[in-house]
């Protein structure tokens, strides 16, 4: 990006977050405005005349107390017409010409969410200023290069003819993403034949070799979610023998069938045996040493690491900071989703433990639901599909918001979605000028209940997260994990499955077993273990490679790597099936006996 340009949007955004609170009307009334008479707002604000006419809060309470709060199952019925082929103004009056499919990981099912260019420019947006932000802190130099772990996955047509993809992969197939190629002072080191082979284990070759064949230029590393890197540096383990070769000859393995890619790629490569014999002899050195500091070894000119690291993706950090050698900054990317996006990272300086996302008031129009633990007793119930995790309050506008509060987020976006709960819990951690920068907390629905108990995916992660300590001592890891609430039996009881990589003795995995039962704070859980109304935790350890079968699975019913999150608990069968023919020991634990 040029640097005028960088400064034009940080001015840009300084000026919104400031008047936030006036943008985010604006935001509404706009929205409104575009969309005045649709079938949707039809059904709710009928009778409102003129409502295009209405301004300012008069329009936000008009909205708020007749539209109703909605989950994706009250939109669904309505994306279904459209994507069946009706094309009158249904949710919005710009007929949708793209449906999104997000990745189905939160609750085992893939959602069609509407798309239009506005996804797109706001993509851009959102990427070109943290882009701007991050350059201030970790300046990269022009004309230098992105390795980035990114993958297109197959659009196809809906029964109406609609396009429909990931968001991810419309985002890549947009003029927008080639603009930022253009644009960006830095440029991805694959070409779009590459993101969009539709073979992620043929694109992660590539990716890498060409990220070899760029090294010294490699500015940075980067992919949409953790995960993305995580799992391409361990296929690296596999591949970068035959990719030293390939960089030694300038070939390319005929493990690459897929003939556009070969085209591409070659059209790329030559021969350089100076650079393969080095990194040869490195990879010699760091496979002795379980690929320590692989990343600043191979890249040695990177600057940092940049990637979905919060959430669901805080698992993986410790495998990054082990790629890294704790040498480079990982950098915590923004927050969003198929639906909208929501804040960007104004710190890229933080850890990601302690990163917030600063809500950018243009890009939706956000309501906050504040959520009170059950135990609190402020709280009054206001229904409108709830989880009984949390008692809830009115939604309040994003000028309401109040520091150290937890929230629901609700949006209200250009692509049709009318206070749709988007189902994320968040907590106030600050402000930036008059806009608040938001810590995730977890997704809101419970995964792990069987009574009384109330687990969410951040509980889970804690629990594994302790429980994993005593697996240290035998130098293993924790490579993946999952979890099931089994209630085929009485009691009910909860199974936690993990992939690990090293040797670990029985009796250390029984500590684990322990560790991780005991682990559970919630009251309910510990209440019905003591009393036996839920049974012994049990651990099931899987075969290597389980947790990969399980991305393969979520890939072949559509999803793509780059959005792909290890589902943190599932009753899917298909998955269950997968993971207990995996399991090879399984531990039950005497933590309450
Ligand atoms: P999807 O649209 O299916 O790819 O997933 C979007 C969801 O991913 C969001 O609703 C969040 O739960 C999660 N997510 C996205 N960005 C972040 C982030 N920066 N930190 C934590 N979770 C995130």
């Amino acid at each position: 990006m040029e640097t005028s340009s960088s400064e034009d949007l940080m001015s840009w955004f300084e000026e919104i977050a400031t008047n936030a609170g006036k943008i985010q009307m604006e935001t509404l009334k706009k929205i409104l405005e575009m969309n005045h008479g649709v079938e949707y707002l039809e059904k709710w604000l009928g009778d409102i005349e003129d409502i295009d006419k209405i301004d300012g809060e008069a329009l936000r309470s008009i909205y708020v107390s007749l539209v109703p709060l909605a989950s994706h199952a009250d939109l669904e019925p309505y994306i279904r017409k459209i994507a069946d082929g009706d094309t009158s103004p249904i949710l919005t009056k710009q007929p949708i010409t793209t449906l999104s499919l997000s990745s189905g990981t939160t609750e085992g099912r893939q959602k069609y969410v509407p798309f239009t260019s506005h996804s797109s420019k706001t993509t851009l947006q959102i990427f070109k200023l943290a882009a701007a932000n991050r350059s201030r802190v970790y300046p990269t130099r022009e004309g230098g290069k992105i390795l980035e772990f990114i993958y297109g996955s197959k659009q196809f047509k809906t029964k109406g003819g609609l396009v429909a993809g990931t968001a991810t992969t419309h985002y890549f197939a947009s003029q927008e993403f080639k603009i930022k190629q253009q644009q960006t002072k830095s440029f991805t080191c694959s070409p779009l034949e590459v993101i969009f082979s539709g073979d992620y284990k043929q694109s992660t070759y590539c990716h890498f070799l060409l990220g070899l064949f760029y090294s010294p230029q490699v500015e940075f590393i980067t992919s949409t979610f953790a995960y993305g890197i995580v799992q391409s540096l361990s296929l690296f383990e596999d591949y970068w023998r035959e990719i030293c070769d390939d960089l030694f000859n300038g070939t390319l393995s005929p493990k690459i069938t897929l003939l556009n890619i070969r085209r591409s790629v070659l059209d790329v490569i030559k021969p350089n045996p100076c650079l393969a014999t080095l990194i040869r002899s490195q990879c010699e050195e760091l496979e002795r040493c379980n690929w320590y500091c692989l990343i600043p070894k191979l890249w040695p000119n990177a600057k940092y690491v940049y990637s979905i690291m919060t959430g669901s993706m805080q698992p993986y950090l410790e495998k990054l900071r082990h790629y890294t050698g704790d040498k480079l900054p990982l950098v915590s990317a923004e927050y969003g989703s198929t639906e909208s996006w929501v804040g960007v990272n104004m710190d890229p300086c933080n850890a990601p433990e302690n990163v917030t996302f600063t809500v950018v008031p243009t890009f939706a129009y956000f309501e906050f639901i504040p959520l009170h633990k059950v135990c609190d007793k402020v709280a009054v119930v206001v229904g409108g599909g709830g989880c009984d995790d949390y008692l809830e309050d009115d939604p309040v506008p994003l000028s309401k918001v109040k520091m150290g509060q937890q929230y629901e987020i609700v949006l209200t976006t250009f692509t049709g979605l009318y206070r749709y709960r988007l189902g994320d819990v968040v907590e106030v951690a600050g402000f930036y000028q008059a806009t608040p920068k938001l810590k995730f907390l977890c997704r809101r629905k419970l995964i792990l209940t069987i009574n009384i108990d109330k687990n969410t995916e951040n509980d889970l992660q804690l629990a594994v997260q302790k429980g994993s300590k005593p697996l240290l001592k035998s130098q293993a890891e924790l490579v993946d994990f999952t979890s099931h609430a089994n209630t085929s039996n009485q009691p009910g009881h909860y199974m936690v499955y993990w992939e690990i990589k090293g040797k670990v003795s029985e009796h250390i995995l029984a500590t684990c077993c322990n560790e991780m039962d005991a682990a559970f704070v919630d009251h309910g859980y510990v209440v019905s273990r003591k009393t036996n109304s839920i049974g012994p935790l049990e651990l099931c350890i899987v075969e290597h490679g389980t947790f990969k079968k399980i991305m393969e699975h979520f890939i072949g019913n559509g999803a793509t790597m780059s959005q792909f999150k290890t589902p943190r608990c599932t009753t899917n069968q298909v998955l269950l099936k997968i993971l207990n023919l995996s399991t090879t020991k399984r531990f039950l634990s005497t933590a309450y006996e």
